[in-house]
């Protein structure tokens, strides 16, 4: 009896932790460092390999509620994440170094785990009491993706979706820039990251720099909630603009938003050759895409000033960029919702306009990349194993979940399924209440014809009975109570 785990990612890593935990042991093959993709940059299992961030973490908020469903189900990605935590004002960021390497150490100690380091040319032979978990995800390798097409047929399809550029903290014009949540939210009162330089050299500076926002008592109001099935995905999973949290914002007057506007388009770009073509991801588009659609498109996106106002003037800037920490250390930020495909030297030219960011560093630059997935309602049933060979499970963002909550979320579901069937148990899926189940269920039941990834949004989890709370927050909140309940009967069923 063993769970074989293909891909040591969040969905893989959360996979074997949940199925040995339930005493069966596991082989979990990771490629890395045998062979690289094209954006891991270490061996470590569950690098996150864009934003540092898990979004919201309040209940009112559908990937908060997520997260508590995964905390109550042990989840290890969810350890590792509190472990590692840094100060990302009412959203969940994680010190990425950290967190891989508690999950690396966590399962590398485990007495029922074993770790090979190789790539799967093909899907591995499953029976009963031998699953498999292919967990391999958005860059699935190319021999993997080959196997996998010839067993889900046409279902097999790809995307391309892109990543935002981080800079060296120290490199950042302190004097320029102002720290503030949008409408002042934060979880914590102060907030200390390490002095710049220029801070260093001038205590007036590092007083003015130095405020953190106001305990948060306000609403989640990013949060989607169309009611349907068929929705847009989250736009947070690439790092947009939580509205919630510490920032570092860089203030643009009219004049600089506008040349900078002209040097973004005129930059160089794969992407803007090919965004007609191309089937991004609408939450993660390239900024030179969006700025393609429109002038003022980046004014009311990743650069959109309300709720922020800049302490010289005592206004609203006309735009904003913002900048979110990134690692504990706080010495590298990203460009939130910056995702680009600009050529290096173009992309170091174009950012250097933005005010306080004349001289920064980059630690990494912005890229696409691609995404591999199956179109989960042709392919899954709702407890993660494939209809047609029910003792193969597909989990992660191959498996057509999009974001690290909702890829370790399946894998942590496939973990427990893979470790039933392996016993001899029932497999099951939480009710479509929780919203571990609602996402299961959307992936295995959504329109095929027509199938995205999604993220967890409260429009795919089952409306409440009767009457709901009047306004979206308390209605939020029912949905989160109610949820936590029925996923507790479901652990005890
Ligand atoms: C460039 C990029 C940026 C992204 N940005 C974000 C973001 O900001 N926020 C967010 O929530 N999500 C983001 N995503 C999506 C993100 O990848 C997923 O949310 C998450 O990493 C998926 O987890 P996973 O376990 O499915 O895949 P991964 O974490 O990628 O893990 C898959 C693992 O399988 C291994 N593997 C692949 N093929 C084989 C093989 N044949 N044999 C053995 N091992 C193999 C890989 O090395 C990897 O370790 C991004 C994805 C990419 C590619």
């Amino acid at each position: 009896m063993t769970v074989r785990i293909v891909g040591g990612g969040l969905a893989g890593s959360e996979a074997a932790w949940q199925a040995a935990s339930r005493g069966v042991p596991v082989t979990l093959h990771e490629m890395r460092p045998v062979r690289a993709t094209a954006v891991h940059k270490t061996d470590r299992l569950a690098e996150l390999v864009c934003s540092n961030s898990f979004r919201g973490d309040k209940l009112d908020n559908a990937v908060g509620l997520l997260k508590e469903e995964m905390r109550r189900l042990d989840s290890l990605v969810m350890r590792a994440a509190e472990a590692s935590r840094v100060p990302a004002g009412a959203a969940l960021a994680v010190d990425r170094e950290r967190f891989a390497e508690i999950i690396t150490e966590t399962l590398s100690g485990h007495p029922l785990i074993t770790i090979v380091r190789e790539e799967v040319g093909s899907i591995p032979a499953s029976s009963q009491t031998d699953p498999v978990i292919v967990a391999t995800g958005p860059l699935t390798s190319d021999a993997l993706s080959a196997d996998l097409a010839s067993v889900v047929g046409q279902a097999h399809l790809y995307f391309y979706d892109a990543i935002s550029p981080i800079v060296l903290a120290d490199t950042i014009d302190r004097s320029k820039v102002f720290r503030q949540s949008r409408w002042d939210r934060s979880l914590r009162a102060t907030v200390r990251l390490p002095p710049s330089r220029a801070e260093r050299a001038s205590a007036s500076l590092a007083v003015a720099s130095g405020g953190g926002g106001k305990p948060d008592t306000t609403e989640d109001s990013t949060v989607s909630d169309s009611g349907s099935v068929r929705l847009q995905p989250d736009p947070l999973s690439c790092g947009i603009d939580d509205g919630e949290g510490d920032y570092l914002n860089c203030p643009l007057t009219r004049d600089e938003y506008e040349a900078f506007y002209q040097a973004l388009v005129g930059a160089e770009s794969a992407t803007v050759h090919d965004f007609d073509k191309e089937r991004f991801f609408e939450g993660c588009l390239p900024i030179e895409v969006m700025a393609h659609r429109g002038p003022d498109t980046l004014r009311f996106g990743p650069m959109k000033p309300v709720g922020l106002t800049d302490p010289r003037t005592g206004r609203e800037p006309y735009a904003a960029v913002q900048l979110r920490q990134d690692n504990l250390a706080g010495d590298h930020f990203s460009l939130v919702g910056f995702q680009t495909q600009i050529k290096w030297g173009d992309q170091a030219r174009v950012l250097r306009m933005i005010p306080g960011l004349e001289a920064a560093e980059f630690v990494r630059f912005g890229m696409v990349h691609r995404n591999t997935y199956v179109n989960g309602p042709a392919v899954l049933a709702e407890t993660w194993q494939v209809r047609a060979r029910p003792t193969l499970f597909f989990a992660g963002q191959m498996s057509g979940v999009e974001g690290y909550v909702e890829s370790a979320a399946s894998g942590l579901l496939a973990g427990i399924n893979a470790a039933a069937l392996a016993k001899g148990e029932t497999v099951s899926s939480p009710p479509r209440t929780t919203a571990i189940g609602a996402l299961a269920y959307y992936v295995s039941h959504a329109n095929p014809a027509h199938y995205e990834p999604s993220n967890i949004t409260f429009g795919i989890i089952q409306a409440l009975d009767g009457k709901a709370p009047r306004g979206k927050k308390l209605r939020n909140l029912a949905l989160s109570e109610r949820a936590l309940a029925d996923l507790a009967v479901w652990m005890g069923s």
